[in-house]
């Protein structure tokens, strides 16, 4: 499964910057899912939990934020709220994308004995 292989390679990163700073163990995990990446929160959470044993995050709690859906100006970088015409309303040129596609860690709470 797609969140499966997320999960693993953010426990891989996770324990990379625990290493890097002589961590123990990893009390919290945030990241930020935006709503167009194709995520099922619940899956990611169920994956955490099966993946998590035996890394140092096995106590850890996963934090998820989830991103709306932001559209901005291609040319004047004007904001543009989702459900309305993806045009911008200056310049008369197409939105683009700027947010809500993204799988990123957010920040790492490190227990550093
Ligand atoms: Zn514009």
């Amino acid at each position: 499964m797609h969140e499966y292989s997320i999960v693993r390679s953010l426990l891989a990163r996770v324990t990379a910057a625990a290493q890097a700073h002589g961590a123990t163990a990893v009390r919290r995990v945030q990241l930020r899912v935006g709503e167009l990446a194709g995520i099922d929160p619940g899956l990611l959470a169920s994956a955490f939990e099966v993946c998590r044993n035996e890394t140092v995050c096995a106590g850890a709690v996963l934090d998820v934020e989830t991103v709306a859906i932001q559209w901005a100006c291609r040319g004047c970088g004007r904001g543009i709220a989702a459900g309305d015409v993806l045009r911008c309303p200056e310049c008369g040129v197409p939105a683009r994308l700027v947010g809500g596609d993204e799988i990123e860690l957010e920040g790492v709470e490190l227990e550093v004995p």
